[in-house]
């Protein structure tokens, strides 16, 4: 890869689960197609955003919040397989979005920014491109949140995804792309889990970020950690430019998980697994 090229948080994961993988997923391009999951996650994406776009009521209105669902709705209609699966599905999906609005539909900033895409340059060095979920800015301090359709893990898990255990770097990704693009000094990253560890109920995890070198506990972070992670994030970069052509096999790759019936998608393909 080329020193124009542009990362993302995706991407870096990718490499990170394994090299081999984002070379047979983001420079050949094989990527496995459309599964349910993705499309699910799609629709609750454009869902939460078609429910904050314009609004002015503190609280959601129901007739409004079915209109969005509805609209989206239609236009996944051809994805799945038939009436049935559809019908469940969109069972799950609204079960989800109410599930939420309950709990969580009541917080929001002063000012909601959603879908915001971003393109920046990380220390004028390596080009990264994304799209936040989600902005709310607040007099007390900004937060960016990311939906997620499912999965697990509170603030400790999340933080040492980047902090240690070099998986996603999501996080600080879009910290700096918030603190470049927009000028905002964000003051905690939110997860909001629409399906927490598959028991149906929505989970929102809020890491404060605080602005200096403050004393911080397993569950916050400040501004001088993520000045480190930045680095380590760098030398990421410089070990995947470096590379050039030949990706291997990564050291932590998981090629088959037995217990927990995983595959890599590359499996059938890959001469390094
Ligand atoms: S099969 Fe294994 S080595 Fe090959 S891409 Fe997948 S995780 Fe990597």
């Amino acid at each position: 890869i080329t020193p124009d090229f542009e990362f993302s948080a995706s991407m870096i994961g990718r490499y990170l689960e394994c090299p081999k993988k984002f070379y047979y997923s983001r420079l050949l391009h094989l990527e496995d197609k459309e599964n349910i999951n993705l499309i699910i996650g799609s629709i609750e994406h454009e869902i939460m955003q078609g429910i904050y776009s314009g609004i002015q009521e503190s609280i959601f209105n129901e007739a409004r919040v079915t209109e969005v669902i509805d609209t989206v709705w239609e236009r996944y209609r051809d994805r799945f397989d038939n009436e049935v699966d559809e019908g469940i599905w969109r069972d799950y999906v609204i079960g989800r979005i109410k599930d939420y609005i309950e709990s969580f539909g009541h917080i929001r900033g002063n000012q909601v920014i959603t879908e915001e895409a971003f393109k920046f340059t990380l220390d004028n060095k390596y080009v990264f491109t994304g799209r936040i979920d989600r902005i709310d800015i607040r007099d007390e301090g900004d937060e960016i949140i990311d939906y997620k359709k499912g999965g697990s893990g509170k603030h400790q898990a999340l933080i040492n995804k980047f902090k240690k255990d070099d998986k996603d770097y999501q996080l600080p990704i879009y910290y700096y792309a918030v603190k470049e693009l927009l000028g905002m000094n964000p003051t905690s990253f939110s997860y909001i889990i629409l399906d927490f560890n598959n028991k149906r109920i929505c989970e929102k995890v809020q890491i404060p970020i605080k602005p200096g070198n403050e004393e911080i506990n397993t569950k916050t972070l400040n501004a001088e950690v993520l000045r480190e992670t930045k680095n380590k994030l760098l030398r990421i970069c410089d070990e995947m430019l470096g590379k050039r052509i030949s990706f291997e096999r990564g050291e932590k790759a998981e090629c088959r998980n037995r217990y927990g019936g995983y595959d890599c998608e590359f499996l059938p393909i890959c001469n390094k697994s």
